[in-house]
C-alpha cells in the first residue's frame, strides 16, 4: 500500500473485511449502495471550495445558479422525490450561509498534503478543506462536513483535524492549533483546539492501524443497518451471510 488516509483508516476501523475487499483486493463496488449523500456532499464542497478561491467574490446568485445547472443529475439517485427537494433546500440553505463568509484569512482550499507519520509506516495523503491563518490564532484548519452535527471531540471524528494538523506542520513549518467541522447545513460549527498531545494521539491510531493492515488482521464488523445498505461487497460476505441466515431463523416474538 502506497499511501494511507484519514478514510481508509475509518474504514478499516468500521470494518476490516470491507477494507480488505477494497483496498487490499481492490475489488470494484458489488452491490447497489446509495449514493446520494456523497454526490450532494462533493457538490457543496466544490461550491464552498469556489466561493473561498473567488475570495469570497461570488455571491450568492452565481453559486445557486452553478447548483441548479449541476443539481438535476443527482435527482434520480435519491430515494424519491421529496428526499431529493428536501435535500436541495438544504443545499440552499447551506449556500446562503457559506456565500456570506469572510474568507480573507483562508490561506489554502482543497490543499492535498501527503505526511509521514512514522518509520515504516506509509506516508497519509489527503486534502484539507480549508486552511486559515490569523495573526492571534496562527492556523487553523476545517473541514466541511453536509451530513448530522456531532461532536466535534468525538475521538473518531476529531482524528482528522488533527491529521490536518500535522499536514499543516509539514506544508507551512507550524500546526495548527485549532480548527473546527463546519457544519453548513445546520449552520454549526464544533470548534476543538489541538494540542501536542493530540497529534501524538493521532500518530499512534494511525501507526496502530498499519500494524493491524501489516498482520492482515481484517475481521468483519457486522452492523446489519450498515451492511445491508451501505456495504458494497454484502453478496460476498461470509459474516453477512451467516448472520442474515441467523436472524432469519430466529423465531419471531407473538
Ligand atoms: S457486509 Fe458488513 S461485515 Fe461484511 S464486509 Fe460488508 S460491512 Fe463488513
Amino acid at each position: 500500500m502506497q499511501h494511507l488516509s484519514f478514510s481508509r483508516l475509518s474504514l478499516l476501523d468500521t470494518c476490516g473485511l470491507r477494507f480488505y475487499f477494497e483496498y487490499v483486493q481492490e475489488l470494484p463496488p458489488e452491490d447497489p449502495v446509495p449514493m446520494y449523500h456523497a454526490r450532494f456532499g462533493t457538490l457543496l464542497h466544490s461550491l464552498y471550495e469556489s466561493h473561498a478561491l473567488s475570495q469570497g467574490g461570488e455571491s450568492y446568485e452565481e453559486l445557486k445558479m452553478r447548483y441548479d445547472q449541476a443539481y438535476p443529475e443527482l435527482v434520480g439517485l435519491f430515494p424519491s422525490r421529496e428526499e431529493a427537494v428536501t435535500f436541495y433546500k438544504n443545499g440552499l440553505r447551506a449556500i446562503a450561509r457559506f456565500s456570506r463568509y469572510v474568507v480573507s484569512d483562508v490561506v489554502a482550499s482543497e490543499r492535498e498534503f501527503i505526511v509521514e507519520i512514522a518509520p515504516g509506516v506509509p506516508p497519509v495523503k489527503g486534502f484539507i478543506d480549508r486552511l486559515l491563518h490569523t495573526d492571534d490564532h496562527g492556523y487553523m484548519v476545517a473541514d466541511l462536513k453536509t451530513g448530522k452535527v456531532f461532536n466535534g471531540r468525538d475521538r473518531r471524528k476529531f482524528r482528522q483535524l488533527a491529521i490536518y494538523s500535522l499536514a499543516c506542520e509539514n506544508l507551512y513549518g507550524k500546526p495548527a492549533a485549532s480548527g473546527y467541522f463546519d457544519f453548513v447545513v445546520h449552520g454549526e460549527r464544533a470548534w476543538v483546539d489541538i494540542s501536542e498531545q493530540d497529534r501524538g494521539e493521532a500518530r499512534a491510531w494511525v501507526t496502530q492501524k498499519w500494524e493491524q493492515i501489516d498482520r492482515e488482521d481484517f475481521q468483519p464488523h457486522y452492523s446489519p443497518g450498515f451492511c445491508r445498505t451501505y456495504c458494497p461487497f454484502r453478496s460476498r460476505c461470509p459474516e453477512f451471510a451467516a448472520r442474515e441466515a441467523q436472524r432469519q431463523s430466529a423465531p419471531t416474538r407473538a
